[in-house]
């Protein structure tokens, strides 16, 4: 048995896989696959229509709204966005890697203001009591920090359109959509696999600069045709719908937050207790999504062991980022609760025998 950590691609509920696997074969029983159908033919049409609406109806996305599902990752987001929405100024918090690589993207459309940055402690926490100015067009977060397992927990109020990197915690807790301007991210954290991006835009935030976009760079050219401008990630669009059923099934996002915080403070309470392992990120700013930790200096030359140790007991995916180091465990909402559990024992277990 595999306990699947894999901080993305990662863990999806195994339903979706199956549902996919059967499409594959044979979809809906049409006697052809999912593959090799047109994404305009009325079997497709009906997947990305109920993703679409599942999407809303689960994170309670309200009128005004767009959902789209766009190739291109997260990281294309980094440029869509600001050249769709940055007409002079653009405020960023940097908070990690994938926050520098927003912000980079946006200096080559205007002024870029950096509100505040945790770089001084290797981005372990989340900057507090941060100014931002009111003349920018919008304010950009990374809401999880995936390779340093911070978390912003609330949905802050701001004073200008609020856009948010949710690539690693969408639908993990609920969302106060109407707070942001934009949410986007790459589905294969806690979404999909990899090849679809999601976005939700409110609409009467673009068309106010005053470039020319280029057409498959432009959110209305997608919002018009309903993400159908191009052939859209048809197999991950799929398995997304999939995954949102089985979400909705099981009792909808607030029930994903009770068992991600049951996950994360099962593992969380084991750190804080243990001899050997401490976290790194600072307490108020831990993540949900991804715990990591690392050995106390005293035990750091058994770190190589303990990985040799928990992969023979069946965890996949714990080495820490290279930037971080030590171990990270990523509970995405499908991970069973058993597996935090395993991994919980297999520490204690290895502590027993070498601390
Ligand atoms: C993984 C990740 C990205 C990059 O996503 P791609 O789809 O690979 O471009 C961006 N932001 C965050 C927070 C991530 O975790």
């Amino acid at each position: 048995m595999k306990h699947n950590f894999n901080a993305g691609p990662s863990i999806l509920p195994r339903i979706a896989i199956e549902n996919t696997a059967k499409a594959i074969l044979d979809l809906n029983g049409i006697g052809l696959s999912l593959l090799e159908i047109s994404h305009r033919s009325k079997d497709f049409q009906a997947v990305i229509d109920e993703a679409v609406a599942l999407f809303k109806e689960v994170l309670g996305i309200p009128e005004g709204y767009q959902v789209l599902f766009l190739g291109g990752g997260a990281s294309m987001q980094f440029c869509m966005l600001p050249y769709n929405l940055l007409g002079k100024k653009a405020a960023y918090l940097e908070t990690g890697v994938w926050a520098k690589k927003a912000q980079k993207e946006a200096k080559l459309f205007g002024e870029v203001v950096t509100v505040a940055s945790s770089a001084d402690k290797n981005y372990s926490y989340i900057p507090k009591g941060f100014t931002i100015p009111s003349d920018a067009d919008y304010f950009h977060i990374t809401t999880n920090n995936t390779i340093y397992g911070t978390e912003i927990h609330t949905d802050m109020d701001c004073p200008v359109n609020l856009i948010a990197d949710m690539s690693s915690d969408i639908l993990s807790r609920p969302v106060d959509v109407s707070k942001y301007a934009m949410i986007y991210g790459g589905a294969q954290k806690n979404l999909g696999p990899a090849g679809v991006t999601f976005v939700i835009v409110r609409e009467d935030i673009l068309g106010k600069v005053e470039r020319a976009i280029p057409t498959m760079l432009d959110y209305r050219t997608h919002i018009k045709e309903g993400s159908m401008f191009n052939t859209p990630p048809v197999l991950p669009i799929f398995t997304l719908n999939e995954t949102l059923k089985w979400l909705k099934a099981l009792g909808g996002v607030k029930k994903m937050y009770e068992m991600n915080k049951a996950k994360a403070n099962l593992l969380y309470n084991a750190i804080d207790n243990s001899k050997m392992f401490v976290g790194t990120a600072e307490k108020d700013s831990r993540s949900l999504m991804n715990i990591c930790f690392v050995m106390k200096d005293a035990y750091k030359d058994k770190e190589e062991a303990f990985m040799e140790f928990a992969k023979k007991r069946g965890m996949v995916g714990i080495k820490g980022h290279r930037s971080v180091g030590g171990f990270r465990a990523s509970t995405y909402n499908a991970l069973p609760i058993e597996s935090v559990k395993a991994l919980v024992d297999c520490m204690a277990d290895f502590e027993k025998e070498n601390a």
